[in-house]
């Protein structure tokens, strides 16, 4: 196999793999392997890499949507009368299929992010930032263990403060 690019043979290299995705962050995997050219770096996943990787991200984003606070989840009839649609066309619509509102699987039940829905009937694409450079998630009870007050809507990162410095 050559790079496109160079026209050189990539090789064969092995190791901690590291890789980031826009509004996911970074993911890791231990022992990957992967193609590299070795003059531009251009990498090369095997199919074994390839689905290690997306298995990974998949996970990620399972993670950092059931970590929100459980009042920004919302369950598939939900998603239904925001989109004006019904339960079966929220079900079969290819772009949530493919991952355009962020969601997750917890118990064989998926679980919307009420932002992303919001966000997905405005742009067609509910996608955003579930990560955040330069703060730092503190050691808070889950939110589920914490009573909910009828008061002022909560900010969708409560519980995230950014430190200075
Ligand atoms: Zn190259």
């Amino acid at each position: 196999m050559k790079c496109l690019k160079c026209h050189v043979a990539l090789k064969l290299t092995q190791g901690e793999l590291t890789l980031s995705r826009k509004h996911l962050g970074s993911i890791s995997i231990a022992n990957g392997a992967w193609y590299e050219c070795p003059k531009c770096g251009d990498k090369s996943y095997p199919d074994t890499t390839a689905t290690a990787i997306d298995q990974a991200f998949h996970d990620k984003l399972t993670s950092l949507v059931l970590s929100r606070p459980f009042t920004e989840l919302i369950e598939e009839k939900e998603v239904a009368e925001i989109l004006g649609v019904s339960v079966q066309a929220v079900n079969k619509n290819r772009a949530i299929r493919g991952g355009l509102i962020w969601k997750a699987e917890r118990n064989k039940k998926t679980w919307y992010l009420q932002k992303s829905v919001e966000l997905f009937k405005k742009t067609r694409d509910g996608r955003f930032s579930l990560v955040r450079r330069c703060s730092r998630r503190l050691a808070l009870p889950h939110p589920h263990k914490l009573k909910i007050i009828n008061g002022p809507h909560v900010p969708a990162d409560d519980g995230v403060i950014a430190r200075e410095g």
